[in-house]
């Protein structure tokens, strides 16, 4: 039976970036081709509309602000921070639902960077909050 797999929707070609726009990534396809893919995007699914105002961790990483010690603030300088605690606890529990032991996520974003987040135009060490609540959670990540 094949593996069920959380992943950035994004990735898979589905326009959910801030910018309305995909980060299609084809040997990604090829790798999970024979996995039972669930595709998710946690900032559409914590409330945000497609094309939104981009988000950035500055303050800290996700796993700062799941325990409140940093925010999610947009460019126009509002907190969503909210709205994406929200969506990544939606995909914990889709991740539950379907028995997802893994997921592979979009490198560098605010919700699902493993490695990298953004701060400006600056690059830094750090999980986005999905990244973060999924490795509290146990779930094995892959950044793509
Ligand atoms: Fe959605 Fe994550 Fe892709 Fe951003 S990186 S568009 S939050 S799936």
């Amino acid at each position: 039976m094949s593996e069920t797999v959380i992943v950035s929707a994004c990735l898979l070609g589905i326009n959910c970036r801030y910018d309305g726009a995909n980060s299609l990534d084809e040997s990604l396809i090829e790798q999970i081709k024979d996995s039972h893919v669930v595709q998710v995007c946690p900032e559409q699914l914590g409330g945000l509309p497609t094309p939104r105002v981009a988000a950035e961790i500055c303050d800290g990483d996700g796993f700062d602000v799941l325990s409140g010690r940093a925010r999610v603030v947009n460019i126009e300088a509002a907190d969503v921070s909210e709205q994406f605690v929200k969506g990544a606890k939606e995909v914990l529990k889709i991740a539950g639902l379907v028995g997802a032991k893994k997921a592979y996520l979009k490198e560098k974003s605010p919700s699902c960077g493993v490695n990298l987040i953004k701060c400006g135009n600056l690059e830094k060490s750090g999980s986005g909050v999905l990244a973060a609540l999924l490795s509290k959670e146990g779930i094995e990540l892959f950044a793509s």
